[in-house]
């Protein structure tokens, strides 16, 4: 069983928190995610998971799931630069080959924003 499927569940139960703490109780209309390449999470995999999950809700059923891949990148302080590692191959730096002892991008996993079905923005 992927972590994607355990993952969409949190994610679920967070925007359900969100959504009954607000003074309105529209459904939503699209949730917009930001994934770090180096979580490990696969962009497809949680994409077919909400599809199948938001169907057992009421508030997110035709919500959908967008969502942002953020780019893995990290810095060599030696060399004073940054660099894109290869996940699984190489992570040193491809300059003076130190290990990787910094990352600056990558590892996000959050909701960036929220859009209600009634055209009203927030987040
Ligand atoms: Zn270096």
């Amino acid at each position: 069983m992927p972590h994607e499927v355990d993952m969409t569940r949190a994610l679920i139960l967070s925007l359900r928190d969100w959504h009954a703490g607000q003074s309105k109780s529209h459904p939503i209309r699209r949730v917009l995610l930001l994934v770090g390449q180096f979580t490990g999470v696969e962009p497809d995999l949680l994409r077919s998971a909400f599809a199948r999950q938001k169907l057992d809700t009421a508030f997110l059923r035709e919500a959908e799931l967008v969502i942002r891949e953020s780019p893995f990148v990290a810095h060599c302080r030696g060399c004073n630069q940054d660099y894109q590692p290869d996940i699984g191959l190489r992570y040193a730096c491809p300059t003076c080959g130190a290990a990787m002892d910094e990352i600056r991008s990558g590892r996000e996993l959050k909701i960036e924003r929220v859009e209600w079905a009634d055209d009203d923005v927030t987040g």
